[in-house]
């Protein structure tokens, strides 16, 4: 018994001590994959359900490092937030986007691209400027950009974040609230908070078929979005009912694997103008 025991704890130290090791090289390897050029961006449509067009998509990002694997951007993304390095990813994301969006635009392709920022980015006063300045310099018009932020990010240091927000509304930038539904106080910060779009997260979405409970969550957070005269989103659809049961419900936009998976930019530039010819 006692043997056992003791094994179980070696193996319980054992994945601890693995996983550890996976974030520190996680850590260390960021700034690597950065100049190395391991990171990619991928594209994911979001489809207006009422008028039957997609407009833009939301940028998510890669990374497939040479040894781990592909890690799923939830986990670096977090490690990168709380190791300090986060900032070089949001600007290699912007400067990336941004080049995309000039190619495009040069292609005669114009749409929006939402890029998700995280807490410590809207803590600086300076970003909504230094955006400016680069989609002005980039000839790109202002909405063919749009923020993407979680509640938990605005209520960090809600006073900083909010400035900063309004900031990002002065210049013209839309901004949708991210996971709508997971944070604390949503229905307090969505009447304080400058934003354009609420985006309801996937966990209310995915049952919304067979599970009335989540049904009625949505039904009304849509009534209250929209009566707030904001647009709403709805993400992680899977199901062509689920498109059904939403464009009832009055919802403006869906994203999810239903129309497409998020798309490495030529494949996505396929489905977009294939999509809004048909
Ligand atoms: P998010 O911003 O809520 O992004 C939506 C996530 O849902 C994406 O996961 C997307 O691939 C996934 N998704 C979309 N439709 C469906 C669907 O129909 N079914 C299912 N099962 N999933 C769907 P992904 O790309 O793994 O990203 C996870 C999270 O990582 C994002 O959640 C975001 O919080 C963060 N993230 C990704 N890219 C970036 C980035 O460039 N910057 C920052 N700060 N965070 C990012
Ligand atoms: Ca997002
Ligand atoms: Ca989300
Ligand atoms: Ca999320």
């Amino acid at each position: 018994q006692a043997r056992v025991e003791s094994l179980g704890i070696a193996t319980y130290q054992q994945g601890e001590d693995e996983r550890y090791l996976r974030e520190l090289m996680i850590i260390r390897d960021l700034p690597i994959a950065l100049a190395q050029g391991q990171l990619h961006l991928v594209f994911q449509p979001k489809v207006n359900i009422q008028s039957n067009h997609c407009h833009g998509a939301e940028t998510l990002i890669r990374w497939q490092h040479p040894e781990l694997g592909f890690i799923p951007p939830d986990e670096f993304i977090r490690l990168a937030e709380n190791s300090g390095n986060i900032s070089m990813i949001s600007d290699w994301v912007l400067n990336t986007t941004i080049k995309q969006l000039a190619q495009w635009q040069l292609q005669g392709i114009s749409l929006t691209v939402a890029i998700n920022l995280s807490a410590h980015d809207l803590t600086n006063p300076q970003l909504p400027l230094d955006i400016e300045k680069l989609l002005i310099s980039n000839h790109l018009p202002i909405n063919a950009l749009s923020i993407e932020v979680t509640e938990g990010a605005v209520m960090k240091d809600a006073q900083t974040v909010i400035a900063v927000l309004q900031q990002f509304r002065n210049i013209g930038l839309a901004i949708a609230i991210d996971d709508f539904g997971t944070g604390h106080s949503s229905l307090a910060y969505l009447k304080l908070l400058p934003v354009n779009e609420v985006k309801i997260d996937r966990s209310f979405i995915k049952d919304i078929h067979t599970d009335a409970t989540d049904l009625m969550i949505v039904d009304s957070s849509i009534r209250l979005i929209k009566g707030l005269n904001l647009s709403v989103v709805a993400e992680g659809v899977e199901s062509v009912e689920g498109i059904n049961i939403l464009r009832g419900l009055n919802c403006d936009i869906i994203q999810g694997y239903v129309y497409s998976k998020p798309l490495k930019a030529d494949d996505f530039i396929v489905w977009f103008q294939q999509f809004n010819q048909s």
